[in-house]
């Protein structure tokens, strides 16, 4: 299906002032591949005998110059975000939002992880190192991000399924930085700047209600206290930190084991369910007022299954409606024993 409309548009940030929503207006992505079920592998632009389709790389695993890639970051060639004169790109719109921030150039790098040569679908079928590798090009590509001084805030994140929004079925996920905070950040920051605590105390009545999963050296995986679907589960780092790009090997290493073991006690649970993860860290530059938040933040990855569709009481309202109590969540994935 196709609509006439002006799909060369740069990608703009909207502004609903009723309800003070923002929303990106990308109409290039209306151009996506999403035949997710019948993409033959011969066309596929991630498998690595089709490298030549994909712009040169901006990360690579092992190397830059490998040949014989096992992973690679390259610029998303159907952006949410992208870098570009206002100006040039939108025009008269531009010029206005820079009085009514009605209609902004939607500022940003969108990012494409390809997380294996091979035409697999699962991250539970790349290998160990290799997926440790993986992480350890987004943490190099965060970096280079993080000194952009036109990027406020960056994230990874991952679509498995295609309930959870994947439009390709070769694994990968995506890294986007932006030139805003998005308000999940700004409400946990202001959160944070009433109650310093916060993070200690999530991890601590995590431990006191039963509601850990697992213990990694340098992070605990929790179900919320008020999860969204069933299964929700969290890895919130266990000492305070802004940055996953700063963390060191250990770290890097931790991430890549849940990464690997929420997907396979998900699939233990209920076979084929989609899911989504993101990170959610502090921004690269904040306000004086936020950046009281951040001696007290804990960076986090939220790893969110995709079971139930949001439905009209939750697109109307803003409250999620779950089924399963945490507790039973949270012993019903330990059980599972995927993780170690
Ligand atoms: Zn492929």
């Amino acid at each position: 299906m196709s609509f006439s409309f002006d799909h060369s548009q740069g990608p703009t940030l909207r502004h609903d002032p009723l309800s003070n929503r923002q929303v990106y207006l990308a109409p290039r992505r209306a151009a996506r591949p999403n035949d997710l079920v019948n993409y033959r592998k011969i066309d596929c632009p991630f498998c690595i005998e089709n490298s030549s389709l994909t712009p040169d790389p901006v990360q690579q695993w092992p190397s830059l110059e490998a040949l014989h890639w096992k992973s690679r970051i390259i610029a998303n060639r159907y952006p949410i975000v992208e870098v570009g004169d206002p100006a040039t790109e939108i025009g008269g719109v531009a010029q206005s939002a820079m009085t009514t921030q009605s209609n902004m150039h939607a500022y940003g790098v969108h990012d494409v992880v390809i997380e294996s040569p091979d035409h697999i679908e699962s991250v539970l079928q790349i290998p160990f190192d290799d997926w440790v590798g993986v992480w350890t090009i987004c943490q190099q590509r965060m970096k280079q991000l993080s000194t952009d001084s036109r990027i406020t805030w960056a994230t990874i994140f991952k679509n498995g399924g295609v309930q959870a929004g994947a439009s390709l079925a070769h694994v990968h996920s995506q890294l986007i930085g932006i030139n805003c905070i998005p308000p999940t950040i700004s409400a946990k920051c202001d959160q944070l700047i009433h109650r310093p605590a916060l993070f200690r105390n999530i991890l601590s009545d995590a431990n006191n209600q039963d509601r850990v999963i697992h213990n990694y050296k340098n992070f605990v995986a929790i179900v919320p206290p008020a999860p969204r679907q069933p299964f929700e589960a969290w890895l919130i780092s266990k000492e305070p930190c802004c940055f996953f790009h700063t963390e060191n090997q250990s770290c890097v290493e931790d991430v890549a084991r849940f990464t690997q073991h929420f997907p396979a006690a998900l699939e233990h649970l209920l076979p084929g369910a989609s899911y989504n993860w993101w990170l959610h860290q502090f921004p690269f530059i904040s306000s004086s007022t936020l950046h009281r938040a951040a001696e007290h933040w804990h960076w986090h990855l939220e790893a969110l299954p995709r079971i139930t569709p949001l439905a009209g009481f939750e697109l109307g309202t803003g409250y999620h409606v779950s089924t399963m109590p945490p507790k039973t969540a949270a012993r019903l994935l330990r059980d599972t024993g995927c993780w170690k």
